[in-house]
């Protein structure tokens, strides 16, 4: 159990919020190692260690710092990274690049010259022109690049139309018109720079269904045909991204099996029917490894009783820790974590403290009754683009990150300091 109440007080990963609020200070992300690699530990179990020839790249980007990254190395997964600082942090932690997966719809040319130069183990290309850049760089370093093309498979997902990233109408990867994606496809297998793996896709984000993931998957399937045909080439991989949903907020995530189960199953009959190996496969979960491993740790602040209107309970952080509520609605579930055992009766709206009336955590959640300032308030599934996406709007400081496990806490990613905040300023003005 990962989260318990002891004495009225929410213990994380055997740790007491109020010692960690103590120690560390507030807001306070905190992430338990336990929960992630109870996830990591799944994955192996049903996919990993079941199928031969399978991968997994963590995918940094909903939670990416050195210490993940390091976690990710001792567990034996990869990781997958969508910018110069993600490959930059796998790097500095002494990550293996050879398990690195490049994704993202517009790489700098500097991103790839640091991905060729530290020998990523593949690019995934997501666009028309990438291709020449990486020939480029390349040619001008007499190396050779492994590459995928990351096609959009032209599937919806139910889920918000800013975390869906395969249908057509995306700016994300290759579209599926033969005159677009076989004379790429063609010059990539004559290509004196890079060897031509496969396929990526990725549909999106907080899936609960398999079915698109189906659908997908048949799309990539007759493409992997399409270019046998045409060229007699066996594509060497096939990835299906990540997106599996995790849980929260009332919501129950499925296991990894009930997607990839039938995954595997479609792709093996295809290869039974075309003849020839299969393919590795891999997938590059990240919010389902991380989401539920996390909480935010907040003090109550100010509090406003609208009578007749609403209770608005503000705490010490707000968007700029965990922007999802604000940017898509996301939901979330919290409780004053200094009285998690009492009973929940009053209704209350949890807000940020910036200077957005949209900066609100939680709206209507019920709480303990008679919330007091300087109380705990722990949002619950906050591991997921909480951390990743925290921002200074408001010149609030990035909060501190800590990992806790069995009752012992270790600090991860420091408190920012108001003055590593304006280390960037430059004042051109004489006063
Ligand atoms: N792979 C790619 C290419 C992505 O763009 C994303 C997320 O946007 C992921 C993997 C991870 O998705 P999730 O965190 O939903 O598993």
């Amino acid at each position: 159990m990962i989260n318990e109440i002891k004495d009225g007080v929410l213990h994380i990963d055997g740790c007491s919020v109020e010692t960690l609020a103590e120690t560390f200070g507030t807001p306070l992300y905190i992430m338990s190692e336990t929960a992630i690699l109870d996830r990591i530990y799944e994955l192996k179990e049903c996919f990993l260690n079941k199928y031969a020839n399978v991968r997994a790249a963590y995918a940094a980007k909903a939670f990416c710092t050195q210490a993940m990254c390091r976690l990710c190395q001792r567990e034996g997964i990869g990781i997958d990274v969508v910018s110069g600082g993600e490959l930059y942090t796998a790097l500095k932690a002494g990550f293996p690049p050879e398990r690195i997966e490049f994704n993202g719809n517009n790489k700098l040319w500097d991103e790839l010259e640091m991905a060729v130069d530290s020998g990523v183990g593949r690019i995934i290309v997501d666009g028309l022109e990438e291709l020449s850049l990486i020939e480029e760089i390349c040619r001008a370093k007499g190396k050779r690049a492994n590459i995928l093309f990351r096609i959009t498979p032209g599937v919806g997902i139910n889920s918000h139309v800013y975390i869906m990233t395969g249908k057509k109408d995306s700016k994300f990867g290759i579209p599926l018109d033969d005159d677009v994606v076989y004379p790429q496809v063609e010059r990539a297998i004559n290509s004196e720079y890079v060897n031509f793996l496969g396929f990526h896709f990725h549909i999106g984000s907080q899936i609960f269904e398999k079915d698109g993931y189906l659908l997908a998957a048949d799309v990539v399937l007759e493409l992997v045909r399409g270019v046998k045909d045409r060229f007699g080439y066996d594509v060497a991989e096939l990835n299906l991204g990540g997106g599996f949903a995790a849980g929260g907020a009332g919501e129950e995530r499925k296991p990894y099996s009930y997607y990839l189960d039938p995954l595997m199953e479609k792709i093996e009959t295809f290869y039974r029917e075309l003849g020839g190996e299969r393919p590795a496969v891999v997938v590059e979960p990240g919010r389902s490894i991380v989401a539920e491993a996390g909480a935010t740790l907040y003090t109550v602040g100010s509090i406003k009783d609208i009578s007749g209107v609403r209770k608005y309970v503000s705490v010490d952080g707000g968007m700029t820790d965990n922007l999802r509520p604000a940017l898509y609605q996301a939901a979330y579930d919290g409780v004053i974590a200094n009285r998690a055992d009492a009973p929940k009766t009053e209704l209350v709206t949890i807000a940020g403290k910036c200077c957005e009336s949209g900066d609100v955590l939680i709206r209507d959640i019920k709480i303990a009754e008679g919330v007091k300032a300087g109380d705990l308030f722990a949002v619950f599934a906050t591991g997921a683009y909480g951390y990743s996406m925290a921002s200074n709007y408001n010149r609030n400081p990035v909060p501190a990150v800590v990992l806790v496990k069995e009752g012992n806490s270790h600090l991860i990613v420091k408190r920012q300091s108001y003055e590593h905040m304006i280390s960037n300023d430059v004042i051109p003005i004489d006063g």
